[in-house]
Formats: C-alpha cells, sequence, structure tokens
C-alpha cells in the first residue's frame, strides 16, 4: 500500500510541474516570488523583448496583455480583463508608432501608469510601426525597454544589464548573417505583400517595387492584382515576400499568372512564449531570403 500512494504523489508532482511549465509556456506569464514589480507588455514581440530582460529577475511578474496569436495590434479593443491587468501594472511596454491604437484610453484611465515606448528613436519608417521586424531596430527596441526596466526597478538593475547585454549579443549574430547576405543581395528587387516586410528590404538593401498591404484578412480587388502583376512584369527578377496566413491565397493568384518566386515570411507576432522565438523566427527568415535569391 506505502508504495502505492507514493507512485500517487510522484504522479501529483509530475502534474503539478508539467502544468507550471505549461503556464510559463502558453499563458504569457512570469511570476517570481513574490510580487512586487508588475510588468505588462502589449503584444507578443514586446513580451518576447521584455522576457528576455526579465528572465528570473527576483520579485518581477511579466504578463502579456494580448494573446500569443493575437498578431498585430491595430484593430485591437480592450477588454474589462485588460483594464483591470492594467490597473496592477506598475508598467506597460508598448511597441508606440501607433500600433497600440487604445494608448489613449489608457492613458486617460491611469494616469499614474508608466508606459514604456519601445521604438523611441528606433527610427520608424513613415506611417510603418513594425519596427521589430528589423533586427538593428529591433536592437534598439531591446535596449529601450533595458534602460526603461534599470530606472524602474533600481534592485534588480545589475541583474537586468546582465540579461540585456547577453541579448543584444544574439540579436547581432543575426545582424552580422544579415549584412553578409546584405551585401550579396542589396539592390534587388522585392514586392512586399505586408507593410512588416518594408523593415527587412531596409536591412538587406532591397528595392521595393510594389507593396500590397495584407495585414488582415481582406478582399483583394482586381485593379490589386492586375497592379502586383504589371509590377512583376518589370521587375522579372523581384521576390514576393508574403505572410502565410494573410498572403498565401494571393500569391496562388500571381503564381498562376507568372513565374514569380515567393518567400513566406514570419512577421514574428506570433508564437508560443519561448524566449528565444524571436532569434528562430528570425533566423529561419534568413535562411528562406538566402534561399530565393541564390545566395550560397
Ligand atoms: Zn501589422
Amino acid at each position: 500500500m506505502k508504495h502505492k500512494y507514493g507512485f500517487v504523489t510522484l504522479l501529483l508532482i509530475a502534474v503539478a510541474f508539467a502544468g507550471y511549465c505549461f503556464t510559463a509556456l502558453y499563458v504569457g506569464s512570469r511570476e517570481k516570488g513574490e510580487e512586487r514589480f508588475f510588468v505588462v507588455t502589449s503584444f507578443y514581440p514586446m513580451y518576447i523583448a521584455a522576457e528576455n530582460i526579465v528572465g528570473d529577475a527576483e520579485g518581477v511578474t511579466l504578463t502579456n496583455l494580448s494573446e500569443p496569436q493575437t498578431g498585430c495590434m491595430h484593430d485591437y479593443q480592450l477588454t474589462p480583463e485588460d483594464m483591470k491587468l492594467l490597473s496592477r501594472a506598475d508598467v506597460f511596454i508598448v511597441n508606440g508608432g501607433g500600433i497600440e491604437n487604445f494608448l489613449s484610453k489608457v492613458a486617460k484611465s491611469y494616469p499614474d501608469l508608466k508606459i514604456l515606448d519601445a521604438s523611441q528613436d528606433a527610427g520608424l519608417l513613415e506611417d510603418n510601426s513594425h519596427v521589430w521586424m528589423s533586427v538593428e531596430k529591433h536592437k534598439k527596441q531591446v535596449e529601450n525597454i533595458a534602460r526603461g526596466l534599470c530606472k524602474m526597478d533600481e534592485g534588480n538593475r545589475e541583474y537586468y544589464e546582465g540579461q540585456e547585454e547577453a541579448y543584444l549579443l544574439k540579436l547581432s549574430k543575426l545582424e552580422e548573417e544579415q549584412k553578409e547576405i546584405r551585401s550579396k543581395i542589396q539592390g534587388k528587387s522585392m514586392i512586399s505583400f505586408h507593410e512588416a516586410y518594408a523593415y527587412l528590404a531596409e536591412d538587406y538593401g532591397l528595392h521595393v517595387a510594389f507593396t500590397l498591404d495584407l495585414d488582415e484578412e481582406r478582399q483583394v480587388s482586381a485593379g490589386e492584382v492586375s497592379d502586383v502583376i504589371s509590377a512583376l512584369k518589370e521587375n522579372d527578377s523581384a521576390v514576393i515576400f508574403a505572410e502565410e496566413l494573410y498572403g498565401s491565397e494571393m500569391a496562388e493568384t500571381v503564381k498562376k499568372e507568372t513565374d514569380a518566386k515567393v518567400c513566406f515570411l514570419d512577421t514574428l507576432v506570433r508564437g508560443d512564449y519561448s524566449s528565444d522565438s524571436y532569434l528562430s523566427g528570425m533566423e529561419e527568415n534568413i535562411r528562406l531570403i538566402k534561399e530565393a535569391y541564390g545566395v550560397e
């Protein structure tokens, strides 16, 4: 009998541990001991960046406002639960550039809540807030987040600085890889099916021949289809950068009429909450871009 209970206890511990791991990965909340400093991020890429700085910092809870599959926040409506969460926050980390269209509402409801704009001085392109897509500019976002946290949570300053240094080093490695490819493909053309890829074009020195913004589910007009086809005819070696979720239908349409190369790239706004997801997503983008332009 004794043996049997021992087994049950072990099983219960195993279930509890699995539950903890699941929570950490998929619920998007990190809690260490007593909650002293409560950090909320707006959406996925901000959560991943903050997660890399917060790590296991003492007394810090990090939570993401939206779901890991929410994607961009252009049309996001705050829920009563979101407002409740923000009422408890010490700092709200946002991408900025207008992507969180609800910020004025938040500022009005919680005038004392500190809002950390990660895009400050990151070099936003005009009317395009998808700045995390540039590795170089995302490094500035990470630095901004680290600076802000160091200031607001002095006790963990040294820890945050160590985390920042380690993460920036990993991002710099991606940047180096991109630079090497850039030297071989700059000046070549791309056609973009998502505004976010303008930042990739910038990192690789590519010429954006045409942009069709498919950032959400929508109908593409016949006029837009013919615009894409003529842009492809004028730039016959251009590669199409598309997002699988909203761009694949249009890619199929275009493929029927041209022999254009389509590169399905991750906009890095969805995934699980593993802290390396930006790095692995961008690494895969690099591989696909290399392949599409025939870089050895
Ligand atoms: Zn977007």
